[in-house]
């Protein structure tokens, strides 16, 4: 880990730790893509964050805009939706950059605080993934106006015209026909 080339969306913060609180710093990044969920990948991210030494950490004030490559809930195709994200979270310190003693967090008071690691590395990536997923749609389209999948042949209105009426009689009721009308009326 010591010698992990940083991401984009981690700053070394040892010194900004040493500074008085309400001192800042401010950094534009890019990262290619961050992942979401599983088969959902921010991409193409670009944004600016503002770190500012508090009493016990480093208040952040990030934002980003992005695009998620996901699935369209309609046609099952592929769907690319932009996002813009905003936050503001406290990062605490958990080592005393002075000192090297770790400073307590308390969890209970609040157990998704966001920290600093023991190498005074800020990481944005865990939040900027919380927000991004806050901003997607509960049902994210390929397109506004995407006409899915038939739910009686299945195909991709999208791309062909609905097999329904064309034929109306599945191949297999057709057989079932054929073997009715060959059983005598009685
Ligand atoms: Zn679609
Ligand atoms: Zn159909």
């Amino acid at each position: 880990m010591a010698t992990q080339k940083h991401s984009p969306l981690t700053y070394n913060v040892s010194q900004l730790l040493r500074e008085e609180p309400g001192s800042r710093r401010e950094y534009a990044y890019t990262e290619s893509a961050l992942q979401l969920h599983e088969g959902e990948v921010l991409r193409d991210i670009s944004g600016e964050a503002q770190l500012t030494r508090t009493e016990s950490g480093i208040y952040v004030d990030a934002s980003a805009s992005g695009i998620v490559s996901t699935t369209c809930m309609r046609c099952l195709q592929p769907a690319l939706v932009a996002v813009e994200v905003t936050f503001a979270e406290q990062y605490r310190a958990t080592v005393d950059v002075s000192t090297g003693a770790s400073i307590a967090v308390d969890t209970e008071e609040d157990d998704d605080a966001f920290i600093i690691d023991e190498r005074h590395f800020l990481d944005i990536g865990a939040a900027l993934r919380e927000y991004a997923i806050l901003e997607m749609p509960m049902r994210p389209l390929c397109k506004p106006d995407c006409l899915g999948l038939c739910a009686g042949c299945g195909v991709d209105l999208n791309q062909e015209s609905c097999r329904c009426s064309e034929a109306p009689v599945d191949d297999r009721f057709a057989a079932l026909q054929a073997l009715l009308d060959r059983t005598p009326q009685q």
